[in-house]
């Protein structure tokens, strides 16, 4: 299936955190390298949006190098989740969504599926037979 505007195509995340709907969209080279991961602020969010905005600048840089190292960099637990982190949250996780404790851990989810995603395609590609 080709997709019409192939060139940098993005994607784009939406977790569920203890902060709100944690929106990130995910620009990438043609290559499947990230070029850029980008978070649109909101007026209703409770985290430190710059400090997430940061976040996502040091992620594009770092996962360029080595993408599975960032995502345990950023990976939160249960007793590092941000303020608000609620049932729903954890509900949402529970339900196989895309839901985090902690806004870098929701970064880190979101690399995360990024590289499954890579690590499938490779697979796919590699057991597909040769072009003759
Ligand atoms: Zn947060």
């Amino acid at each position: 299936m080709r997709e019409a505007f192939a060139f940098r195509p993005s994607k784009t995340f939406c977790v569920q955190v203890g902060c709100g709907t944690l929106r990130l969209i995910v620009d990438y080279k043609e290559d499947g390298i990230i070029h850029k991961i980008r978070f649109p602020r909101l007026k209703d969010f409770d985290c430190s949006q710059t400090m997430i905005e940061g976040l996502c600048k040091t992620c594009t840089y770092q996962s360029r190098r080595d993408m599975k190292q960032t995502i345990k960099d950023l990976k939160g637990r249960e007793d590092k989740a941000c303020k608000r982190f609620n049932v729903a949250c954890k509900s949402a996780m529970k339900k196989g969504k895309l839901g985090a404790y902690s806004c870098a851990d929701g970064i880190a989810r979101v690399l995360e599926v990024l590289v499954n995603e890579k690590e499938k395609k490779a697979k796919k590609e590699a057991t597909s037979p040769a072009q003759a």
